[in-house]
């Protein structure tokens, strides 16, 4: 990667921030694209930036004052960066949180790429289902066996989807699930107070609104012989935590024939939610491809030209130690239900 003296910054700001994959995936994309696109070159880097949340509005000026081009956001900033922007898209508008932002002589730009990331394996596998093959690369759908893969419903205007959690990944997914047009979305929380909270706050998106039905833990029985997508947005298995699922197997069990379990965590890949729902011969997609994805969108967005995808998910994997080939091995492996 070369900087130069024209060089300018993207970057991701948090708090914490260490923990971001993004510097690694857009840095590695953006070395390739210097030395692949001809006249093309992009000349940027892309730095992580820890900004404790008194400090955010300062943080901007400066960023201003730097000609920042462009930056990511990750927690807790999604939500408060909103007054500090320009203008803010339709999609991160409906979401309540803005993860991509961009600056051109309007000012500051804002908009939300996680529930385009979020929807790019399920529309890979309803392509699949349409044409009968699936072409997408294998890490989108880490376990699960090609006939499983096709088994996942391509019309998705009579699909129930149940989202576990209600925080702010599970708003992006919401709004990705109304894109896919499903006919129910369920969310199922812990506490009444903040389910509650969350329904009201999608008032003001009556098409999501009148699909959006909010609930606890407790009705899960009775509604998971009636999910065809079933979404994992807590961090329940996540890294340190592997041991851990959301569902017991039973749970897993009860699921609709031919349902999809979604799991947005990406380390561990397969996290044991992920392992149970392969086990018992679901589909399942891991949280990795929507991370590239989401981050492919805004590199499309800051560079005006196409992100090198595969370059962004290779990275990704090397950095996790997994191949390509060790993912492919597992999604020839499941066994269909
Ligand atoms: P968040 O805003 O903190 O929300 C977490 C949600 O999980 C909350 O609803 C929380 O419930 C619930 N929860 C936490 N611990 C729980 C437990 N022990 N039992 C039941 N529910 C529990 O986090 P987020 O940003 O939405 O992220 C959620 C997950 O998605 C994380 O694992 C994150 O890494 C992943 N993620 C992945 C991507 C990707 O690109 N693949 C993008 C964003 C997020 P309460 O509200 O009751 O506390």
């Amino acid at each position: 990667m070369v900087i130069k003296g024209t060089t300018r910054l993207l970057g991701v700001i948090g708090h914490p921030v260490e923990h971001s994959f993004s510097p690694l995936m857009h840095n590695a994309a953006i070395a390739h694209l210097q030395q692949n696109s001809g006249s093309h070159q992009p000349d940027y880097a892309y730095l992580p930036f820890p900004i404790r949340p008194e400090k955010l509005k300062e943080a901007i000026a400066g960023f201003e004052a730097i000609d920042l081009h462009g930056f990511n956001i990750t927690i807790p900033h999604k939500q408060a960066i909103i007054p500090l922007l320009d203008d803010v898209s339709e999609v991160a508008k409906a979401i309540g949180a803005v993860n991509t932002v961009w600056r051109d002589k309007d000012g500051w730009h804002g908009t939300n790429t996680d529930a385009y990331g979020f929807l790019a394996p399920l529309k890979a596998l309803s392509d699949a289902s349409l044409t009968g093959s699936f072409n997408g690369s294998p890490t989108n759908a880490l376990a699960g066996s090609l006939t499983a893969s096709l088994a996942g419903p391509k019309d998705w205007s009579n699909a129930r989807a149940l989202i576990l959690g209600n925080g702010g990944a599970a708003r992006a997914v919401v709004a990705a699930c109304q894109q896919l047009g499903c006919a129910r979305i369920s969310v199922v929380g812990r506490s009444p107070d903040k389910l509650a909270y969350f329904a009201e706050s999608w008032a003001h998106a009556p098409h999501i609104a009148s699909r959006l039905k909010v609930m606890t833990w407790d009705e899960l029985p009775t509604q998971l012989p009636k999910t065809d997508l079933i979404v994992n947005a807590t961090p329940l298995g996540m890294h340190p935590k592997t041991d851990v699922s959301p569902l017991s197997e039973a749970e897993i069990e009860m699921l609709k024939p031919g349902a999809i379990a979604y799991d947005l965590i990406y380390t561990p890949r397969p996290t044991k939610f992920l392992q149970q729902a392969t086990t018992a011969g679901f589909l399942a997609i891991d949280g990795l491809e929507m991370l590239v994805q989401q981050g492919a969108a805004a590199l499309e967005i800051w560079l005006a030209q196409p992100a090198p995808v595969d370059i962004m998910r290779q990275t990704l994997l090397d950095y996790l130690g997994q191949s390509r080939g060790q993912s492919s091995k597992k999604l020839l492996q499941a066994k269909p239900r």
